[in-house]
């Protein structure tokens, strides 16, 4: 295509009969190694999906997923679940300990979630210290459970944040069913509105409708 790229060079003698060397054959070969070159698309692909501070799915990809699991109950006639996290009272904890404190919290809770989900459920940070996760549960009652016991799980972690000094986090969660013809803004503006409603009731609470 007329640029230059690294090459290696293997040359081959051709001889006559009495053994003369009468010619030569090189062989060039692309310098950069296949294996290599596909660990680095690889690695590339990770980071275009993966969030920096807390190594669980990106928004563009959760805006994907959302996407995708739509078309996919429109044609099947299936569905699926979101949950919406936010931190409770969060950024007393970055005033009273620090942002480095705050982001290791949000690894915590990314940590405990992200362990604690189904292999084909999709986890990621939405935004700030806001979290979404995608499952393949159409019953209610069954994400409300799942809600619940993802609430309780962040509740019971924490830090050493000191020698004999813990610290935990807790989250509101809101949580809804697709409804067939719904777009992901109408699915996540109900899930934040459950999660809103749930801080209301005190936070460290999850609600699913
Ligand atoms: P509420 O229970 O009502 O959600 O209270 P809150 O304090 O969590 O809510 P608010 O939206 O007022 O504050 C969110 C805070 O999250 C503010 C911001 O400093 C913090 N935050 C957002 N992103 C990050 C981040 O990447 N790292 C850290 N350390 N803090 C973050
Ligand atoms: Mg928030
Ligand atoms: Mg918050």
């Amino acid at each position: 295509d007329g640029h230059r790229v690294p090459v290696t060079v293997r040359t081959f003698p051709i001889r006559d009969a009495d053994s003369n060397v009468v010619a030569a054959v090189e062989v060039f070969s692309d310098n950069r190694s296949t294996e290599s070159f596909q660990n680095e698309n690889k690695r590339l692909q990770e980071l275009l999906i993966t969030d920096e501070l807390t190594q669980v799915y990106n928004r563009r990809y959760l805006d994907f997923q959302l996407k995708k699991h739509i078309e996919e109950a429109d044609t099947f006639g299936n569905s699926f679940g979101v949950l919406f996290f936010d931190l409770d009272l969060f950024k007393n904890v970055n005033d009273t300990y620090g942002h480095n404190i705050g982001d290791k919290m949000l690894q915590l809770v990314s940590r405990t979630i992200s362990k604690n989900v189904r292999s084909n459920d999709i986890f990621g940070r939405w935004g700030g210290e806001e979290f979404i996760l995608v499952a393949k549960l159409d019953n209610k009652r069954q994400l409300k459970r799942f809600a619940e016991k993802l609430r309780i799980l962040v509740e019971k972690s924490s830090i050493e944040i000191k020698p004999q000094e813990d610290l935990r986090v807790t989250v509101s969660v809101g949580g809804t069913i697709y409804e067939k013809d719904s777009e992901i803004s109408d699915l996540i503006e109900k899930a934040d509105k459950n999660m809103y409603n749930a801080k209301v009731n005190g936070r460290n609470k999850s609600i699913v409708e």
